[in-house]
């Protein structure tokens, strides 16, 4: 009987797991390999590998430090914002670690207590309750396996599964498809590209330089055309002077997008959600490292008293999360309304010449 199954080792999975390790027996399943690089089932994370402001702070509230080898090329202090509807551009400051995805995943697993037990290459695939707590199935090298916990966390990311299980009626977050393709890149880029275009997406896309690749992402809505979408977009930035030649891969993700604070659950009776599973992550620029962080260390601090009355305490901890996705949804109309954005952006306001 464990304690606490965590299903998802993504930073809000393997972070709640590294602060509660050694108080609880814990369970952290992932379908991912985290711990064995060369493994032949290599599934990696899509994203754009972007350490924001928000997350470095985390880490230093954390009291971690990101090892350097975690880091790619260059480092990112400015965003050149590409406004395609307006025909606008600009250049502002900002602080971004670069970062190898994969690379911050393994490590916030390899700091892991040695007491937990890890299941890797393990999809988890249902639970039920039973007296005192819950049975869960997940599947291993083609094999069923159960295990029986008091408490079940999902940290599963955007297609979490356990929230989907748990109730069909729950106010999902609004949910769009990434397209990330990689591609080869010899000229230094020095800054992250954020593209607003209302033809390709009411959200965004971006272009991230990563050593020697140059990665252009987009968040579309489902079943909008999508791949048409982003082709589209690949032709209108190739005259701004971006090179899409040699293509490496291509990735796919779902991303949330919390338009009501409402989207924001963390769960009931033994099941807590965490991280974007929980519909943690920024409306506005699809942040969601920082999210993860914070919102598995409040469930750690909930649990730090005890299991009895955890989801109450993680529910008031989790109240600035709330407050944070209302401001981020308030200041959303100035970067996503074409004409509020034309006007902020013609005014220079806080721009780089
Ligand atoms: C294209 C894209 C670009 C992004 N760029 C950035 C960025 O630059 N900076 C930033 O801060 N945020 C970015 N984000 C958001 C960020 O990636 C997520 O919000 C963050 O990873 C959420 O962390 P998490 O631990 O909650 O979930 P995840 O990181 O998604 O981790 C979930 C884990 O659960 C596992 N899992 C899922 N289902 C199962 C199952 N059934 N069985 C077993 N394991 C399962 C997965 O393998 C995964 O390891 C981006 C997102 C996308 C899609």
């Amino acid at each position: 009987m464990y304690d606490i199954v965590i299903v998802g080792a993504g930073p809000a999975g393997s972070n709640l797991a590294r602060l509660i390790g050694e108080k609880y027996k814990v369970l952290l399943i992932d379908k991912r390999d985290l711990e064995n690089e060369s493994s032949k089932n290599r599934i990696n994370k899509c994203c754009g590998g972007l350490l924001a402001p928000d997350a470095q702070r985390m880490i230093a509230k954390l009291g971690l430090g990101v090892p350097k080898d975690i880091l790619v090329d260059p480092q990112l202090f400015s965003v050149r914002t590409i406004d395609l509807t307006n025909n606008l551009e600009r250049l502002y400051q900002r602080f971004y670690y670069n970062m190898d995805r994969e690379k911050f995943d393994r490590w916030l697993v390899s700091i892991l207590p040695t007491g937990i037990d890890k299941k890797f290459n393990s999809f988890f695939k249902s639970f039920a309750k039973i007296p005192g707590g819950y049975q869960i199935k997940y599947i291993y090298n083609g094999q069923e396996i159960s295990a029986r916990t008091r408490v079940i966390v999902g940290a599963d990311g955007a297609i979490s599964k356990l929230r989907k299980s748990m109730s069909k009626d729950i106010n999902i977050p609004q949910r769009y498809i990434s397209i990330q393709e990689w591609f080869e890149c010899s000229s230094s880029m020095p800054y992250f590209t954020a593209i607003f275009d209302e033809e390709i997406s009411d959200f965004y896309s971006w272009v991230i330089p990563k050593d020697n690749y140059l990665l252009l992402g987009s968040a579309l809505r489902p079943r909008e055309n999508t791949r048409e979408k982003y082709d589209i977009l690949k032709t209108k930035l190739t005259p701004l002077g971006f090179n899409f030649g040699n293509k490496i891969k291509t990735e796919g993700a779902f991303i949330y997008r919390p338009k009501k604070v409402s989207q924001f659950y963390i769960g009931r009776d033994g099941i807590a959600l965490v991280g974007e599973a929980a519909g943690a992550i920024s409306p506005s620029s699809a942040e969601g490292i920082s999210y993860a962080l914070k919102s598995s260390l409040y469930l750690a601090q909930s649990l730090d008293e005890g299991i009895d009355g955890f989801l109450d305490r993680y529910k008031q901890k989790i109240k600035d999360i709330k407050l944070n996705l209302i401001i981020k949804n308030l200041k959303s109309p100035a970067m996503y309304n074409p004409f509020l954005r034309q006007l902020a952006m013609k005014s220079g306001f806080q721009s780089i010449k």
